[in-house]
């Protein structure tokens, strides 16, 4: 998407663009649906969906199954609401659900801070890597490890 507003979203208008990005694909954004992103967009690190069910249990004041809290992920991560960061084995609210971009994640070892970078020419160009060698429809899912500047000074 070159050109185009990239526009990085937090608190209430994160969720304002989410509820907008959902109900524009024809979903509703029920009240467990909120709760939900409200518990994933809390995380300052991906967040498992155990993580977030508690969260939710606690806020809604009942016991919330991580099962659905998983339909609810997938939704989301389907919508470009949450993305998934694999290496983490859990999830984190995108804060640009407008628009559509292969994320970068940096994952510290040592907290697990995540940091959110969106590069397109360098993820554009593992894309024609891919293309190069035969696979079509590449989706690139970049994570890197290491330690975070917070950690790397204490
Ligand atoms: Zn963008
Ligand atoms: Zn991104
Ligand atoms: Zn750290």
């Amino acid at each position: 998407m070159p050109g185009h507003n990239h526009q990085l979203h937090q608190g209430d208008s994160l969720k304002q663009a989410a509820r907008e990005r959902l109900t524009g694909q024809g979903e509703q954004w029920t009240g467990m649906r909120e709760a939900v992103f409200e518990a994933l967009a809390g995380f300052d690190r991906p967040a498992s969906a155990y993580d977030i069910a508690e969260a939710v249990s606690a806020s809604l004041g009942r016991r919330i199954a991580a099962n659905s809290v998983y339909r609810i992920l997938d939704l989301f991560v389907g919508s470009n609401l949450a993305r998934r960061v694999e290496s983490a084995n859990a999830y984190v609210a995108n804060a640009h659900p407008d628009c559509l971009h292969d994320c970068i994640f940096l994952i510290c070892d040592s907290c697990g801070q995540t940091v959110h970078l969106d590069d397109d020419q360098l993820s554009g160009g593992v894309r024609d890597a891919a293309k190069s060698a035969g696979f079509t429809a590449p989706r690139p899912m970049i994570e890197v490890r290491g330690t975070c500047g917070e950690c790397e000074t204490d």
